[in-house]
Parts: C-alpha cells; sequence; structure tokens
C-alpha cells in the first residue's frame, strides 16, 4: 500500500468503499436464488442469504437489513469480518462456472442502508421477570443479551473495558472494521433495554458468587485474554509490544509517527499477527516481517488476510521461530536471533511439530518486536465460577451450551478449543443466540404460561 505519510489517519481509513446502488442490484440480480441454497448452510447463523438478496434486488433495504440482523445480531460486522470465501461465498453454486455472489458486500449493502437511515428493527418481548447476567460484552455477550431482551428477560452485560464490542470494537483493525460499525450493534442491542455495566470486571468489582447469587442465570462470553509470553529472553526490552495492546492503541489514541521507519518484527501467523504487521505497515514501518515456525500451509490466519498482508509488502519468513530479543545498552530492541525450523512427526491437534535444525541461528535487525503468538485464557476467572475447563477452554454441552454448574452456560472464544473450528465473529454471534435459547429452555418451565 502507498503510505500517507504527511496524515496517517488516512492510512487507517476503512479500504474498501462497498458497492455502489449500481454495483448492487447488477451483483443481486446474478443470484439463482438456489432452492435449498447450500450458502445458508454454509453461513454458521444461518441467514436467509437468497431472501435478503432478493429484497435488495427489489429495492427493499430495510427488509433486506432486517433478515440479516434476525439471523446475526452482529451482522453489519460479519459483512465485513466473515471469511466468506471459506463460509456462504465458498458454498454459492456459481463457483462452479462463474465467480459466487459477493454475499458479505451484499450484506454490507444492506447493513450500511440500515445505519445510515439509523433504522431500528426489533421490539423487547413481554416482560417474564427473570434476570440473567451475561459477563462480558463482546459479539458472543450481545447476540446472547438481544435474544434474551427479546425472549423477555431482564439481561445486564457485565463489561470490563469503558465499552462493549469486545475484540470488534478493540480488536480487529479499523480499516477492515471501523468503530462505528461495532457502535451501531452495541446501540441495537441497548435499545432492548439491555444494561451494559461498562468499566465492571467480573472477579474483581463483582465476584462470581454474588453474579450467581443474583441471577437466574449467568452467561459467560469473557473470550479470550493477552497475548502470552514467549518465554525467551529479551522480552520486557522497550519495543517489545503485545499484538492486541498495539492494535487497540491504533483504535484508541492518537495516531503516532514514531514507527516510521522502523523494522518490525511479527511473531505469529493469525489474525491478531496479520492486524499487527498491517498496521504497522500504515503507521509508517520501513519494513514489516512475520516470523512463523511452521509453513504457510499451517497459519490460521484465512486467505484474505495473507494476501491482503502480501498486497501491504509485509515479508513472510515460514519455518522460523524467534531465539531470543536483541537490546542495546538503553534497554531498546536492536534485534532478533532466530533459528530455522523443520516440519516433524504430527502432534496431537494433528498438525507437524516444528523442531528446530541446530546450528541454524542467525539474527535479523529490528526496532520493534510485536508478539501475535495467540491468546492466553482466564482461568482465574473461570475458577472463581468452578467450572471443569481444559486449559482455560471452558467445557461445555454441545447442545445446551451449559457448563459444568448448570446455572451457568458459556459461549464465544472462552469456549474455543484446539481443533474445534475457528474463532470468529460470527460464531460467536451464533453460540450467543443458541446460548440465550439454552437459557429460555432451562428456565421456560418455571414461567410456563407466558412462554
Ligand atoms: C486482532 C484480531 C483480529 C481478528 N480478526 C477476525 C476477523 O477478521 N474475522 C473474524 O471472524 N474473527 C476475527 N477475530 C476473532 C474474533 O474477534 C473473535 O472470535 C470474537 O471477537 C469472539 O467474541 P467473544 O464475544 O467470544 O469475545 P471478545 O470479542 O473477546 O469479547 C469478550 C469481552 O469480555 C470482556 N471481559 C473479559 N473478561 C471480563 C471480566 N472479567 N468481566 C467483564 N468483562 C470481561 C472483554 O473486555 C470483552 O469485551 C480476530 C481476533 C483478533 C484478536
Ligand atoms: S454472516 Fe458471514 S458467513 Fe453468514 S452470510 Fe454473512 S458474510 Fe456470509
Amino acid at each position: 500500500m502507498k503510505i500517507n505519510h504527511t496524515n496517517i489517519d488516512l492510512n487507517f481509513q476503512e479500504i474498501h468503499p462497498g458497492l455502489s446502488q449500481n454495483e448492487a442490484l447488477e451483483e443481486a440480480n446474478r443470484c439463482l436464488y438456489c432452492y435449498d441454497a447450500p450458502c445458508i448452510k454454509a453461513c454458521p447463523t444461518g441467514i436467509d442469504i437468497p431472501s435478503f438478496i432478493k429484497k435488495i434486488a427489489s429495492g427493499n433495504l430495510k427488509g433486506s437489513a432486517k433478515t440479516i440482523m434476525t439471523a446475526n445480531p452482529m451482522g453489519a460486522s460479519c459483512s465485513r469480518v466473515c471469511p466468506t470465501e471459506e463460509l456462504c461465498e465458498g458454498a454459492c453454486v456459481l463457483n462452479h462456472t462463474a465467480k459466487p455472489i459477493m454475499i458479505g458486500n451484499l450484506q454490507r449493502y444492506a447493513t450500511d442502508w440500515a445505519i445510515k437511515n439509523e433504522v431500528d428493527f426489533f421490539e423487547p418481548g413481554t416482560q417474564n421477570g427473570k434476570r440473567v447476567a451475561i459477563v462480558g460484552g463482546g459479539p458472543a455477550g450481545l447476540s446472547a443479551a438481544r435474544e434474551l431482551a427479546r425472549l423477555g428477560y431482564k439481561a445486564d452485560i457485565f463489561e470490563a473495558e469503558e465499552k462493549a464490542g469486545g475484540l470488534n470494537t478493540f480488536g480487529i483493525v479499523p480499516f477492515r472494521l471501523p468503530m462505528a460499525i461495532s457502535d451501531w450493534e452495541i446501540e441495537q442491542v441497548e435499545k432492548l433495554g439491555v444494561t451494559i455495566h461498562t468499566k465492571t470486571r467480573i472477579g474483581k468489582d463483582l465476584s462470581a458468587d454474588e453474579l450467581v447469587n443474583s441471577y437466574d442465570a449467568v452467561i459467560l462470553a469473557i473470550g479470550m485474554a493477552h497475548v502470552p509470553d514467549l518465554g525467551i529472553e529479551g522480552e520486557n526490552l522497550k519495543g517489545v509490544y503485545d499484538a492486541i495492546e498495539f492494535v487497540r492503541d491504533t483504535k484508541t489514541k492518537p495516531l503516532s509517527h514514531q514507527f516510521f521507519g522502523k523494522k518490525a518484527v511479527v511473531i505469529g501467523a493469525g489474525n491478531t499477527a496479520i492486524d499487527a504487521a498491517t498496521s504497522s505497515v500504515r503507521l509508517g514501518a520501513g519494513n514489516v516481517k512475520i516470523l512463523y515456525r511452521r509453513t504457510s500451509e499451517e497459519m490460521t490466519a484465512y486467505a484474505f488476510e495473507y494476501e491482503f498482508a502480501k498486497q501491504d509488502g509485509v515479508e513472510f519468513r515460514f519455518l522460523t521461530a524467534p531465539s531470543r530479543i536483541i537490546g542495546d545498552e538503553q534497554g531498546r530492541v536492536i534485534g532478533i536471533e532466530c533459528i530455522k525450523m523443520e516440519l516433524g512427526e504430527p502432534a496431537e491437534d494433528g498438525r507437524r511439530r516444528p523442531v528446530p535444525i541446530q546450528g541454524s541461528e542467525f539474527i535479523l535487525e529490528a526496532d520493534m518486536v510485536i508478539k501475535a503468538n495467540g491468546q492466553a485464557r482466564f482461568v482465574g476467572l473461570i475458577e472463581q465460577f468452578n467450572l471443569h475447563h481444559d486449559d482455560g477452554v471452558v467445557k461445555v454441552d454441545s447442545a445446551s451450551y451449559q457448563t459444568s454448574n448448570e446455572k451457568v452456560f458459556a459461549c464465544g472464544d472462552v469456549i474455543f478449543g484446539k481443533g474445534q473450528g475457528e474463532a470468529m465473529v460470527v460464531s460467536a454471534a451464533q453460540q450467543g443466540k443458541e446460548s440465550a435459547h439454552a437459557v429460555h429452555r432451562s428456565l421456560a418451565p418455571f414461567f410456563a404460561e407466558t412462554v
């Protein structure tokens, strides 16, 4: 990408302008409106895609956006961040003969219209007297709250940050997902009477027991935590960053020129690494490298993200692991020692284990190192709730989202574990919806006459 050196705010503006009216109509009219459409099955939230596209074609944008938002409370953000080529668009029958329908872009066209025209779609249900606490106001928590409010529950979200939205608000880079889109989705939920208690960290400001004792049910939707330590020398040097904090700063603080011309090395090859690397490019870093200890085949970043980073000029060094971060006398990063790897036997998760090649160490010059090697878990809070978990991945019944405490349900990234699909906004939204309905099934017998 071409960096704007005089006004870096421009580098952080949304990359794609969205479809024009003519483009949207032309694309909508290409849809075959398949019977038993495979795209619906491929969307984790099961949006009736042919129906919302048909409504765009007939000029009914309000109806189109309502179809989307009914199935997916995060329908506006998903239109921008879903890996569509692996989901709905990947299943489009037109893949066999032509190019698939641009489902994500059409979804964005309809939801952008709703945002611009300040349309509200839903009403709260008749109050049934039951109260549910939701811990975490990210995509999973907001979706759960929306469904509960529509079912007549008093839903209270407890959110540690000053604002809800989770990674939609603070994590995903603004040039892919502007904060205003997340704000609109939060507002839609609040308008249904959901109270969001921001700056309230459960486990610190209120205990797990207090919630469990004062609500009829609790939904745990706390996501995952910070980037874990690499466990190598030099991690405390000045110029070493946690990728999630780094991206968050670009969304919440005035953009700084301090990274101009710097050599950046990003460690990891998932969503977070791509977002950190492409943000570094936009902040003016002179050279940005991603180090990954496996190959491009095993990276968890989506194909579109990989292409996007390459187009931004990010250099990928596969089969390379960091072994030491090197500093100068002032304690500032000046380089990183790496070691070459090769793939050995498959590990428990089925992926071939990377093995260091002894004697292959080499040094890369670097002024900044960004750690994007996964996310840790909120084990302390999970244990405060006294829930069964596997290394911080809360165990739930797959149909009911019920944890080992029958009053506590869990959804979103907090139940995402190795080998269990992908951590995505759309999955968090669907699980939030499903856990709300599971809470309803468990509490409904106690107010059967209103159900
Ligand atoms: C940098 C990055 C880029 C990504 N890009 C994509 C993408 O392009 N497409 C995609 O589909 N997915 C992407 N993802 C994944 C996606 O963002 C997550 O899967 C999704 O946000 C999970 O939703 P969640 O609600 O479970 O968790 P989160 O979004 O993490 O929300 C959890 C919320 O709980 C709050 N919380 C935590 N602890 C407490 C506590 N003790 N008390 C109160 N509140 C608490 C947090 O503050 C947060 O607001 C990305 C992730 C990252 C990190
Ligand atoms: S929510 Fe995501 S997967 Fe579902 S139709 Fe929209 S873009 Fe496709």
